[in-house]
């Protein structure tokens, strides 16, 4: 594709498709592994993964044949019957999550606002706490547990009664819980609001507390699951089990699934909730061949050490700029003290994407098969812009 071509895309894309996302000027024309390639044809080690969802790379070979096969075969058939691939996709999940019940979504969102309505139908109870600096969704429920203000506000009334307190502080969810708190909603490491790692003891106090007090306790593992953090589940570091997970991104590998997951004796009812695309045999498909090749290819370890070697090599850019290096496996946030766009601009010049959830914030969730030579590059590149990068 030529200049003239890409200018073309983005005049007619921003001529009709709402101006909601700020972009990258980048078009991307295809994807191998960790590497993606533009129009123009030029490659780049992609440390985003489509903002933690290519969890198997860019068009995984076993991913493409799952999904082609499927596709020959059944598209979708509403929730009105059953297929196959549902029944194995619920067996499966029940058995990586160790929680009895599934409910399948095709968004983070969805599987949230599925959470929230599933907890006030089996407590009979409203409120929910959340945390400060939390991410749950867009959606009218999902929003009212987001605490940002600006994607927020615009948008009230939203669900009454939630409460925000702050993240990784037990006793401030005791505060706040009140005798009309259904449940809790806590992202394990909180992904949009810059990788932040709670204290070694909170999950597992949120659960106790949860426990003792009668609420229900809501882990979003949207962007932390499916061995993004080196475990299949984020709460597996804790050795914790929510009374329900929510899950998506990295799901389907890049084909859009999600999942409320809840442990016996909470779930829907016949007739409580529903969507008639939700857990369609190709998306199933797709969620299995995922699963399937995170297990063979041993990705939630190598997630682990990769994540290691990732933090290690961020280590020793230390600068005087450096705030924080944090993280658990391919998730990891580089924190400066200046502001950290140049470095994204820098490094996409330069053959890397990067992501910044805010101005001093990078935000490495790579997918799980890339390579420590990758990464080894990656980090090197980072470390030129932030030399050449004028202070
Ligand atoms: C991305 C994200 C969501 C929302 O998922 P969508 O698929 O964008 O609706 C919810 N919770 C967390 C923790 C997320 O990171």
């Amino acid at each position: 594709m030529s200049v003239s071509e890409k200018e073309n895309v983005v005049a007619q894309e921003s001529q009709h498709y709402m101006p909601v996302f700020r972009r990258q000027p980048l078009v991307i024309g295809h994807g191998r592994g960790a590497i993606l390639t533009d129009t123009e044809g030029n490659d780049y080690i992609d440390c985003v993964a489509g903002i933690a969802v290519n969890s198997i790379g860019h068009c995984h070979p076993r991913l493409v044949s799952a999904i082609k096969a499927q596709a020959e075969k059944l598209i979708h058939t509403s929730n009105l019957y059953y297929t196959e691939l549902q029944a194995r996709l619920a067996e499966r999940m029940a058995k990586l999550t160790g929680m009895e019940r599934l409910y399948l979504t095709n968004s983070g969102a969805e599987s949230n606002e599925a959470a929230m309505k599933l907890v006030r139908k089996v407590t009979g109870k409203k409120g929910f706490v959340s945390t400060k600096n939390a991410f749950h969704g867009r959606t009218m429920g999902a929003l009212s547990v987001t605490w940002k203000e600006a994607i927020r506000k615009p948008f009230e009334p939203l669900v009454d009664g939630v409460t925000f307190v702050d993240y990784g502080d037990v006793s401030a969810i005791a505060r706040a819980v009140t005798a009309d708190t259904a449940a809790v909603i806590v992202e394990p490491i909180q992904g949009e609001g810059g990788v932040i790692v709670p204290p070694e003891e909170y999950l597992a106090g949120v659960r106790e507390l949860c426990t003792e007090r009668g609420i229900l306790m809501i882990a979003d593992e949207v962007q932390t699951g499916f061995g993004r953090t080196g475990k299949w589940f984020a709460c597996e570091h804790a050795g914790v089990v929510p009374d329900v997970m929510t899950l998506a991104k990295g799901m389907g590998g890049g084909f859009p699934v999600g999942a409320t997951m809840s442990r016996e004796p909470y779930k829907f009812d016949q007739g409580d909730h529903g969507g008639t695309q939700s857990g369609n045999p190709l998306a199933c498909a797709a969620a299995l061949a995922t699963i399937d090749v995170i297990e063979s290819e041993s990705l939630v370890e190598q997630s682990r050490y990769n994540g290691e070697l990732l933090k290690k090599l961020l280590g020793e850019l230390e600068s005087t700029y450096t705030v924080d290096i944090r993280g658990k496996g391919l998730m990891v946030a580089y924190e400066s003290s200046l502001p950290v766009p140049p470095i994204v601009d820098y490094a996409r010049a330069n053959g890397v994407l990067l992501n910044n959830t805010s101005e001093n914030v990078l935000r490495f969730v790579p997918p799980l098969v890339i390579t420590k030579e990758q990464i080894t590059t990656a980090i090197a590149v980072v470390e030129r812009a932030i030399n050449v990068y004028p202070r």
